[in-house]
């Protein structure tokens, strides 16, 4: 098969492969229906998080199982599911209690960008859908493998309940999602921070009652003007740069929550500010696989169409293109086709 690799800053090779086997016995393989570009992805494509030999890439998935290991009990050949970016055996302390991203098994994925994908620990990291889906769902049950998931934990982790204002910060296709995320929870006060229209756009489609356009300080006055000065409830940190995490801790109302889900690229936090902040703190990488039964539940039933986030689709080996294209903020999230 040809799959992606990462070379080197902005070096995307789409080119042959061996095809994954089980290595295993608690392995499956997929055969990929979609797969996408994720904002994260883009960290070492910039060069920002540097690597050091050729990487396969691509850890959000949805497929049909081809094949499984002896061991795994619960996950069938001829299945369509969907899993977490972080796999997890979903049975240790910490998968307990719902954070099966920091699974004391975890494997954080990659070669997802590929038509064949070997799947580690699948009875506790891949969820079945009821039935093989129709095509125009597979885009939106993409997303629960991870920017859907990632919105939710930013929303669940912020503490996002009715009647709550709210913040997003970062317009990304998680930022986006965070706010579908906090409309389905029942917030009927949604702000989001965003410069760019077609942002704004989807953003006001997904919930969002209010767009603040001013970043750092000005930003932040502009969330205490529409507050009465109090600050918001909760804040979801969709970036992860000092600037946007700062934005968000500082616009939080005293003992409101601030969360934060974008990958931290060099963000430190001041202790004396942080004491008298006043606010609660969650983040890390999403427990996706917590979410993942209840959020295909969502998009099977229609309830929810996160797929709108895809606003450029790429046959698979056109997948350097889609890197550009998020790199350059041409699209805010690319599907790919095998
Ligand atoms: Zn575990």
């Amino acid at each position: 098969m040809r799959g992606t690799v990462l070379y080197g800053p902005r070096d995307v090779r789409f080119e042959e492969r061996p095809d994954p086997t089980i290595i295993e016995p608690t392995d499956a393989i997929i055969r990929i229906a979609a797969t996408c570009v994720c904002g994260s992805d883009l960290w070492p494509y910039r060069g920002i998080a540097p690597i050091t030999q050729p990487q396969a890439m691509g850890h959000e998935y949805c497929g049909i199982v081809e094949e499984v290991g002896s061991a795994v009990k619960h996950i069938t050949p001829s299945q369509f599911v969907v899993g977490s970016f972080a796999t997890s055996d979903n049975t240790c302390p910490t998968c307990q209690f719902g954070y099966q991203s920091s699974c004391v098994q975890r494997e954080f994925m990659g070669g997802a960008q590929a038509p064949l994908l070997r799947m580690p620990l699948a009875d506790g990291t891949l969820v079945t859908t009821p039935g093989i889906p129709a095509d125009d769902l597979i885009p939106s049950l993409l997303t629960t493998s991870d920017v859907l998931g990632t919105g939710w934990f930013a929303a669940d982790a912020a503490n996002v309940k009715p009647g709550s204002t709210i913040v997003v910060v970062g317009d990304g296709a998680v930022g986006l999602l965070g706010v579908l995320s906090a409309k389905q929870m029942g917030t009927e006060r949604i702000i989001a921070m965003s410069r760019h229209e077609p942002r704004q756009q989807l953003a006001r489609e997904f919930g969002a009652t209010d767009i603040v356009t001013e970043r750092g300080d000005e930003g932040i006055v502009r969330i205490m003007d529409l507050t009465d000065g109090v600050g918001a409830d909760s804040v979801l940190e969709c970036v992860g740069t000092q600037e946007a995490m700062m934005q968000a801790i500082r616009a939080t109302r005293k003992g409101g929550y601030v969360s934060y889900v974008g990958v931290p690229h060099e963000v430190e936090l001041n202790g004396e500010e942080l004491f008298f902040a006043h606010v609660h703190l969650h983040g890390g990488p999403a427990p996706v696989r917590r979410y993942l039964p209840e959020l295909i539940d969502l998009v099977w039933n229609r309830t929810i169409n996160p797929g709108k986030v895809f606003d450029l689709t790429l046959p698979l080996d056109r997948v350097a293109e889609g890197y550009r294209a998020m790199d350059e903020r041409r699209a805010i999230k690319v599907l790919l086709c095998p």
